[in-house]
């Protein structure tokens, strides 16, 4: 019999927790969302509000009466036996092994033998957790982009033991919740769309960097010539350049290089991108 999902529970109310609970919960699922205290539990609260707003603002169809029934229909729970009780758990706690470890095994005895786990880890791979979910067939990753409703990918990527017939639920779940799946067929630290951007993002600093030229020289032959509407730094002060200075900071010293231009041209000034109001550009708004 073909699997499929009704009941959706979401763990970590965080950035993306939250967003990815709303998005479900818009599209018709039965969503729980699970965070650890109370204080999260009202953070998470702030932010389905303020989704709710950014919903009516930006996506079709969305209105006062159907985001408000939206965040109504969201149960928020502290207990993680509550959140157990679903057919798909998506797990979106931060980017620690062992929070998420332990989180899937205390989780692999709660929930029914039916129920599927997929992780929204961005640089963890599936294998590193799956042995802790006591159910490898019914594990994967499900990985969504920041701004679920705008940049609607949904990366799906299972492990060598992953029932296929979990993955393609998942998949047709990805697409019920208005996501564009992307099938990968076996594992990749930074799925497609980080193995693409990652590099393309320092190729930029690279030249800036290096003294080849300045950022809105490369940002404007990247539009001018491939007709993409952002060139790396444009994208870099979306992102924020905190993320790419630690990832820069992990790598070898051509990389740490990089990471000491970044800091010491921007981030030790404050310039940390759109969100603080400058990075490579200045915004008003
Ligand atoms: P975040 O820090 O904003 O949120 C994490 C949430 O998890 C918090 O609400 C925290 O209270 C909660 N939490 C902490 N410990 C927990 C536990 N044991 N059980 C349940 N909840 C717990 O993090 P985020 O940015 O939303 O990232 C979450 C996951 O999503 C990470 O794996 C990250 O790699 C991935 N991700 C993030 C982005 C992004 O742009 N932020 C994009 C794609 C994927």
């Amino acid at each position: 019999m073909a699997i499929a999902f009704r009941k959706v529970s979401v763990l970590g109310t965080g950035v993306l927790g939250s967003q990815i609970a709303f998005q479900t919960a818009f599209h018709g699922f039965d969503v729980t969302a699970y965070d650890i205290d109370d204080a999260a539990i009202d953070a998470a609260r702030k932010r389905f509000g303020v989704l709710a707003e950014t919903y009516q603002q930006e996506v079709d169809g969305a209105d006062a009466g159907n985001t408000a029934a939206t965040v109504d229909g969201i149960t928020l729970t502290t207990e993680l036996a509550t959140a157990a009780e679903a057919d798909l758990i998506i797990e979106a706690v931060p980017e620690v092994l062992s929070i998420k470890r332990d989180l899937y095994t205390e989780l692999g005895s709660l929930a029914p033998e039916r129920t599927v786990f997929a992780t929204n880890s961005s640089t963890l791979l599936p294998s590193d957790i799956a042995e802790y979910t006591g159910r490898a067939d019914r594990f994967l990753a499900l990985h969504f982009a920041n701004r679920v409703w705008k940049y609607n990918t949904a990366e799906v990527m299972g492990t060598q033991e992953t029932d296929p017939a979990v993955f393609a639920a998942v998949v047709e779940f990805a697409s019920n919740i208005g996501m564009v799946p992307i099938e990968l067929h076996k594992e990749k630290a930074g799925y497609v769309l980080n193995s693409l951007l990652v590099p393309f993002l320092n190729s930029g600093i690279a030249l800036a960097a290096g003294g080849y030229a300045d950022p809105p020289a490369v940002d404007e032959t990247w539009r001018i010539a491939t007709g993409a509407p952002m060139g790396p730094f444009q994208i870099l002060d979306v992102v924020g350049l905190t993320t790419p200075y630690n990832i820069l900071r992990n790598g070898g010293d051509n990389e740490q290089q990089l990471a000491d231009w970044l800091k010491t041209n921007y981030i030790d000034k404050g310039k940390l991108g759109a969100a603080t109001g400058e990075g490579f550009y200045r915004y008003t708004d």
